[in-house]
């Protein structure tokens, strides 16, 4: 997508602010360091043999380093499997319209509607192949939002990505390309759909709980879990407080307490951005939500982590930690060593590629990244949105502790149980 004049540059700078407090939380404001919009650059050689991407490599084993968590998007004009909301498509008010341009934007997706669907995937590939061989990322379905009655209710639903998309897109390069499903355990063929991922190759599922309309207590949701243990499937659930997806808009379903009813049924769940947004009510103080302290989010997540019952159960992805917004968990997640086996690289891709949702230098201000790195890694965001995430991931440091290539080596967890139904 070319950025647009500066004129308009300046229109679009005076809506930033409304237009990106729902996409990236409100509390830590969006910083501009690097301008708002992505120039989308082809892949610049001389940046990808730059000594502090190289080095970020060392030690790594490429073949195992799977991106737990990126998104497909676009707006569905091909109706291959994409549906947007109209209100999201084609929103009326400024600051909704700035939020889907900045999102295309981010993954680079182009301005022209008729072929957005098909572009994001192409610069996709394109970023694939600058990385390393073996190196690959998970693509996300998302189903559309149900009711308990097992209706699905599109008028709650922001956008969905079909299973069946996902699949496709995957093994239209399998050397770069893993899938995960997405079933809303509401659905009357919930059972159905779930072994259908896992024969046509999904790695697990993922849930937007506040999004979906899922409680997690939900007695067809408990009966999924035991599909999910039946059929070996993790389940990657957002945790914690969103706001870039407003669906159904249940934020108490956000509670991580609720996680309990899968962890205790055996299910291995990984907690989308280590659950770094937002507060829930302490349901372990008082059962009475409204009774009970409001308490953060991640402080509910280090709580389940702490729990020995859910060693080898409780995972938490490090995607979006990094943003602005959430920076704040991170050095509580690097000094945490003895998480450090139980954390999964995600990206959240395109999210990394949206210029106003990271500043590389307040991660100098706060002493996790040595001043001479950010040069190569501010360049790398422009160039490929991906390769950006992972060297800065693997140069912070915190009281002496990095995140260890364990992290990105995701791809035994997700093989752990993969075949043994
Ligand atoms: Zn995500």
């Amino acid at each position: 997508m070319n950025a647009p004049d500066p004129k308009r540059r300046r229109l679009l700078q005076a809506g930033l602010a409304a237009a990106l407090a729902p996409l990236a939380g409100c509390k830590v404001p969006f910083t501009a360091e690097q301008g708002l919009f992505n120039s989308c650059l082809p892949a610049n050689p001389a940046l990808l043999d730059d000594p502090i991407v190289k080095a970020a490599w060392e030690g790594v084993r490429t073949d195992r380093v799977w991106d737990s968590h990126a998104h497909l998007f676009g707006n569905g004009r091909t109706k291959t499997g994409i549906w947007v909301s109209p209100e999201f498509d084609e929103p009326k008010m400024p600051g909704a319209r700035l939020r889907r341009m900045m999102f295309a934007n981010g993954g680079c997706a182009g301005t022209d509607e008729a072929r957005m669907d098909l572009v994001m995937i192409e610069r996709l590939k394109s970023l694939m192949a600058q990385m390393p061989p073996g190196v690959k990322v998970m693509l996300l379905a998302f189903d559309f939002t149900y009711d308990e009655s097992g209706k699905q209710r599109r008028d709650l639903t922001t956008f969905s990505i079909s299973n069946i998309y996902a699949e496709r897109v995957a093994k239209s390069d399998p050397s770069r390309f893993e899938w995960i499903a997405s079933v809303h355990p509401y659905r009357d063929d919930a059972a159905e759909a779930l072994a259908q991922a896992k024969a046509n190759g999904a790695r697990a599922v993922k849930w937007l709980p506040p999004s979906m309309g899922i409680d997690l207590s939900h007695a067809k949701t408990r009966a999924f879990y035991d599909e999910l243990r039946k059929n070996r499937m993790p389940l990657l659930v957002h945790l914690g407080e969103e706001q870039a997806v407003p669906g159904a808009e249940r934020h108490e379903y956000a509670n991580p307490l609720h996680i309990r009813h899968a962890l205790d049924r055996g299910v291995r769940v990984i907690a989308a951005h280590c659950a770094s947004l937002g507060t829930s009510p302490d349901l372990d103080v008082d059962r009475n939500a409204r009774k009970a302290p409001e308490v953060t989010n991640f402080s509910l997540f280090q709580r389940l982590m702490a729990d020995k019952r859910y060693e080898g159960f409780l995972f938490g992805d490090i995607s979006a930690v990094t943003q602005a917004n959430r920076a704040d968990v991170l050095p509580t997640i690097l000094a945490t060593r003895e998480w450090h086996s139980r954390l999964l690289n995600g990206t959240d891709y395109p999210l990394p590629g949206i210029m106003p949702l990271f500043s590389v230098s307040g991660f100098v201000k706060a002493g996790l990244l040595d001043e001479s790195k950010v040069a190569t890694i501010r360049s790398l965001r422009d160039v490929n949105a991906l390769l950006f995430d992972f060297v800065l991931k693997r140069n912070l440091r915190y009281d002496g502790a990095a995140f260890p290539a364990s992290v990105f080596e995701t791809r035994p967890f997700f093989e752990a149980d993969h075949g043994r139904a």
